[in-house]
């Protein structure tokens, strides 16, 4: 049976919270702005709450309830899982905007507890936010560190950023994932910031309560830990509306380009209209668009598994794509007078980037030829001759696109991965020319 209270929007005089006001610190939740944000959402803080504060979790249909709760406000969903766990949930907090789950948690009027990984390579910013959090909601952050030992045998055995070559898994195993399981052990639910707009590859079907697929909680084995997405369907817009609103702290990377914040050497700011997670891993994903130059004859990956039986089929066999034999590239590469500006493509028919560009290089090609241009679009099948390509271009992955201008005598490497017609289209005319 469910009761109407109304919840206090600031201070912490009427509830005995967990995370216990720290002696000599000061709220700052009096400030003109923030009264006047408690205004906004005084109404929305007022929820219904469960008159049993622990409802055992084993009795409840998590995925019906998930249905159910879709459409509730983070506000309710953060409530539900205070009030059915009381002080076995805890909000996983990374110093990044997230801390709007925190301010939630905070409108609840219930005790809630915070706790956050420090992996040891965190930035200074984010440090600064995790003091000025617990200043902010007089809290105390319940910190997680990597083993020692096990941190100490990577970076001894691998250096400092491994990462970089290895791939981020075995850094982020050692220094968040297990600290994480760790953690995690001593609860029975967990709340996280997911939001399903962060990564529409990964997240976008995030729930906002599940039985964790992933991680165990205190009584172990499957289905021992719930999780609870509370922001899963706000955007990354609304987060930040509401921030701002609350006049709530934030990260100050976020004001130099940081989008997605985490480590410090593997994020990165992004540009406007770039994806917040092409900020995090960035290396990683930009090997992911490309076929690496010792594949294909080697072994046959993932990648280039469903490839293979297009594989049999050269790339652009007709059209205004013209192709160039090694001894014409060569003959061109070597030049020190050219007939024209020429744009190669050093492609490999089996790699799947080679092939996903088929269609933008070939139209790239036919509008070029229609209006006359002074570029010639052209074609090189680089993965029969690898050695050539690579003494030649410096090529390390399929597809690589050079241009050959006719008044110098270095090729210019396209830089990116984006390969559709206006953007080839575009870098066109900054290296040579309309
Ligand atoms: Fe290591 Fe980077 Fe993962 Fe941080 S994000 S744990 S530095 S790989």
């Amino acid at each position: 049976m469910y009761g109407r209270k109304e919840v206090p929007v600031s201070g912490f005089a009427s509830c005995s919270h967990i995370c216990q006001p720290v002696p000599g610190f000061r709220s700052k939740r009096s400030s003109p702005r923030t009264r006047a944000a408690q205004q906004v959402t005084s109404a929305t803080a007022t929820i219904d709450k469960p008159q049993t504060a622990a409802a055992p979790a084993a009795s409840l249909d998590w995925s019906q309830l998930a249905q159910q709760m879709d459409s509730q406000s983070p506000l309710q969903i953060i409530d539900h899982a205070l009030a059915t766990f009381g002080d076995e949930v805890a909000i996983a907090f990374s110093g990044a905007e997230d801390v709007a789950v925190i301010e939630y948690a905070h409108l609840t009027g219930r005790p809630f507890r915070v706790f956050s990984l420090d992996t040891g390579r965190l930035d200074k910013e984010t440090y600064e936010l995790f003091d000025r959090v617990e200043r902010h909601y007089n809290i105390r952050i319940e910190y997680t560190f990597p083993d020692a030992q096990e941190t100490m045998d990577l970076v001894r055995a691998k250096g400092m950023f491994s990462f970089y070559q290895d791939g981020h898994q075995e850094c982020c195993r050692v220094r968040k994932v297990r600290p994480l399981r760790r953690q995690l052990k001593t609860l029975k639910a967990w709340i996280t910031g997911q939001r399903r707009d962060q990564s529409p590859g990964t997240r976008a079907a995030v729930s906002v309560v599940q039985v964790d697929p992933a991680f165990e909680g205190t009584s172990g084995g499957p289905g021992s830990l719930v999780k609870y997405n509370p922001l899963a369907g706000m955007t990354g817009k609304e987060t930040w509306n509401f921030l701002r609103v609350m006049d709530v702290p934030v990260n100050e990377l976020h004001s130099k380009g940081y989008v997605s914040i985490g480590c410090q050497p593997c994020t990165r700011p992004v540009l406007p209209n770039q994806h917040e997670r092409e900020g995090r891993w960035w290396w990683e994903d930009a090997a992911g668009k490309e076929c690496g130059l010792h594949s294909g004859n080697v072994s046959v990956g993932s990648a280039e598994q469903g490839s293979k039986a297009e594989a049999q089929r050269d790339l652009w066999p007709e059209g205004k794509v013209q192709a160039l034999s090694q001894e014409e590239l060569s003959s061109l590469a070597c030049s020190e007078s050219r007939e024209q500006d020429t744009l190669v493509a050093l492609y490999a028919p089996w790699c799947q980037y080679s092939q996903a560009m088929e269609g933008s290089y070939s139209e790239l090609a036919e509008q070029y030829a229609a209006r006359g241009s002074h570029v010639r679009i052209a074609k090189f099948q680089a993965d029969t001759d690898r050695e050539f390509s690579q003494q030649t271009f410096g090529l390390q992955t399929f597809p690589t696109i050079v241009m050959l201008p006719k008044s110098r005598k270095q090729y210019i490497r396209y830089p990116s991965e984006r390969r559709d017609v206006e953007t080839l289209d575009l870098w066109i005319k900054s290296v040579v020319g309309q």
